[in-house]
């Protein structure tokens, strides 16, 4: 035998219980302990299935860490002035990006301006923390040759592609090292260009197994060689097609059935009924995994959606289910791919409250309580399970809010099956992948907000500390 954790508590996250684990040629091989070439005493703490992160953009989250990160600015001028030391350190024709400010979290409630970025010499693209809305500064708008001092939707995700100069190698290992520190050993990718595929093809990375998202623009081209959801092998597989119906509540563009706050303005579509219909039979075998944010995309989705549990198609998002949207989504039989790290937002005086009038929570109890299937991601909004696992525990609502080990199988077990992947993953059982995270103290007695990882094991290698 290889390895032998014993001596701790061990959540298999299914109904049988375990003393130790046993691990050879990285799967698990029994529950017993046994002797083995390397031994790790728990001493105490807890030893779950490694986390999977079912929503991520992980070359655009190392992008961030490499670049200027404002996700944590406390106010406007604190973002406008982090842009403008990086630009003093930055050669001038260069441009300097800023990822992820939050009007929302700032006393200020407006967007950054092209104004405020007056004052910087070198192009600043300033994106806000959803991804479908970024800033520009005259010389950013000059580089690019337009007008307009924002970027929205589809012009911003170009942008991503011609971004090749960048060090997208040394963001992928940036973000590889903040998923073992967060305990994450799979993660369900939604890269915008086609070009991150091919860098994970490149890279054959061994410590994070990686299921990719294909953009919907390349769908001519998936059919063409009949690519299918799962060819590939346990570290780097095709996932679903990815389509966008709709933008973000932060940007106003998530497509409501009322109106924003104050606003003449629902959101938008970017489908009409039709469209989606024909893409989303098209990719029919494919699982699709859709974006889906305000009531009136979920309602498109759930019309246009190729019925059949078997396909395990996803909603990525879903925040704004309504009541009667319930029977329809378990009906079409649709699997809502959901982030917990946005109870951040649903307090009163949040940004939901700023722009609905009121606070709310995403729907997760209900949704659970109905019997759909729910898996959790992060979003990278940030990038951390036991970020999103205190959320979820910790709702602003009471109504809405989950145990502490249904989050935990929302992060794990059940993001396995969102991949058709609870075979090999998901659970701590024989015959599954050595993939693990010891954490501080166990979930079920401490507070979650105290609890840590430790440790991160992948495919029965330690790769974390
Ligand atoms: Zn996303």
């Amino acid at each position: 035998m290889d390895l032998v954790l014993h001596n701790g508590t061990i959540l298999t996250m299914t109904d049988k219980s375990a003393k130790a684990v046993a691990v050879r040629s990285g799967r698990i091989k029994t529950l017993e302990k046994v002797p083995a070439a390397k031994e790790i005493d728990l001493e105490g703490r807890t030893l779950i299935p490694g986390f999977i992160d079912c929503h991520t953009h992980f070359v655009s989250m190392g992008m961030k860490l490499a670049n200027v990160d404002l996700s944590d600015a406390r106010d406007l001028q604190e973002a406008v002035s982090r842009l403008e030391k990086r630009a003093t350190e930055t050669e001038k024709h260069k441009w300097v990006l800023g990822y992820s400010w939050d009007e929302s979290m700032w006393p200020e409630r407006r967007w950054l301006s092209p104004e405020d970025l007056a004052g910087i010499e070198n192009p600043v693209c300033a994106r806000r923390v959803d991804g479908h809305v970024a800033v520009l500064n005259l010389a950013g708008q000059k580089a690019l040759n337009r007008k307009e001092g924002y970027l929205f939707e589809e012009e911003l995700f170009r942008l991503n592609e011609t971004k090749a100069e960048q060090d997208t190698e040394k963001a992928f290992r940036t973000a590889l090292a903040l998923a073992h520190k967060e305990g994450v050993t799979s993660i369900h990718d939604n890269p915008m260009d086609i070009g991150t595929f091919l860098l994970y093809q490149k890279m054959r990375c061994e410590e994070l197994r990686i299921s990719v998202n294909l953009p919907v623009s390349v769908l001519d081209a998936v059919n063409q060689i009949k690519l299918r959801t799962g060819f590939g092998n346990e570290w780097l597989r095709v996932g679903g097609i990815k389509i966008f119906t709709d933008g973000s509540i932060g940007a106003k563009t998530a497509a409501l059935s009322f109106s924003y706050r104050n606003e003449d303005n629902k959101g938008l579509l970017v489908y009409s009924n039709e469209e989606l219909a024909s893409i989303l039979q098209k990719a029919h075998p494919n699982q699709t995994v859709v974006h889906a944010i305000g009531d009136r995309a979920i309602e498109q989705v759930i019309a246009c959606s190729v019925p059949g549990k078997e396909s395990r198609n996803r909603i990525e998002h879903a925040e704004l289910v309504r009541d009667d949207q319930i029977p329809r989504i378990k009906e079409k039989g649709l699997l809502l791919s959901m982030q917990p790290n946005f109870f951040q937002w649903s307090h009163p005086g949040g940004l939901y409250d700023d722009r609905f009038g009121t606070g709310m929570d995403n729907r997760m109890r209900t949704l659970r309580e109905a019997k759909i299937p729910i898996v959790f991601g992060s979003d990278c909004m940030p990038f951390s399970p036991l970020y999103g696992i205190e959320q979820a525990v910790r709702a602003p609502f009471e109504e809405q809010r989950l145990t502490v080990m249904e989050a935990l199988a929302m992060y794990t077990r059940e993001g396995a099956y969102a991949s058709f992947e609870e075979d090999i993953k998901g659970t701590i059982e024989e015959g599954k992948v050595a993939d693990f995270v010891v954490l501080s103290d166990d979930p079920r007695e401490a507070d979650i907000s105290s609890i840590h990882v430790e440790m991160t094991i992948v495919g029965g290698k330690v790769v974390y500390p």
